[in-house]
């Protein structure tokens, strides 16, 4: 019992590890094929227990020890959270391939918003990848053909939506990225469940767009808004039967 908590966690720990070179390496134009991580600041190639998950991060104080660079405090950050969630979500799965299906599901979802949130912009890869495995998941083991009506239904719904906003505000309300990634949480939750992540996520981002424009009097263009989604849909698996 405990034994599967444990797998759940380190799993965790390596994806976020995983992300955080992932995410490095596509804000910067790195190639994924360089092997081997390095040192951002001083570009030496680190030991292999510089790489350990989590651990690393706490034995080297949060710098290189070489150069003495500050590892940015989200590296740590993610690996701590995807593992957390990796045994929540061990929990709520009833099965083996659940758990790999939804945990997927989040670490996509987890990589995506976090690009969002730093660059205003995201790599939508994932989405298609990671929609295409639901689908399938959900004709194979479910014989769940309806929810290809309910992802087709929202992409078609949004970008009307993001059509109507152009023409009367004169710019863009919604971006290709926040309908595809719609379209991907849409596959895994179903049609009726994200409409209410999609509720929340719009009162969440109008809460902190009031907060930055009325208490912290900064003028702000735009939110990035796949991180709202991506919290959203963390508080409706909390609620939802799983799969
Ligand atoms: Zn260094």
């Amino acid at each position: 019992m405990i034994v599967k908590y444990i797998f759940a966690f380190i799993l965790g720990a390596i994806f976020g590890s995983f992300l955080n070179m992932l995410i490095y390496r596509v804000s910067h134009d790195i190639s994924l094929t360089i092997p081997r991580s390095f040192c951002p600041n001083c570009k030496r190639t680190l030991k292999w227990y510089e790489n350990i998950p989590i651990l690393s991060f706490l034995f080297l104080k949060g710098k290189c020890k070489v150069c003495g660079f500050k590892i940015p405090k989200y590296y740590f950050f993610n690996e701590v959270f995807l593992s957390l969630l990796s045994i929540f979500i061990m929990f709520k799965s009833p099965n083996f391939l659940d758990f790999t299906v939804a945990f997927l599901f989040f670490t996509f979802l987890h990589y995506m918003a976090v690009l969002d949130y730093f660059y205003m912009e995201t790599d939508i890869r994932p989405a298609y990848f990671g929609s295409l495995l639901i689908l399938l998941y959900k004709f194979l083991y479910f014989n769940d053909f309806s929810i290809l009506f309910d992802v087709s239904l929202i992409v078609f719904l949004l970008y009307y939506l993001k059509e109507g906003y152009f023409i009367i505000r004169g710019k863009d309300g919604l971006g290709e990225a926040d309908i595809t990634v719609s379209a991907y949480i849409t596959s895994f939750f179903g049609l009726s469940n994200y409409i209410y992540i999609l509720l929340l996520a719009s009162i969440l981002s109008v809460l902190v767009f009031i907060y930055y424009i009325f208490i912290k009097k900064k003028n702000l263009q735009k939110l990035p808004f796949v991180p709202f989604l991506y919290k959203s849909s963390l508080i409706a698996y909390v609620f939802v039967k799983g799969l």
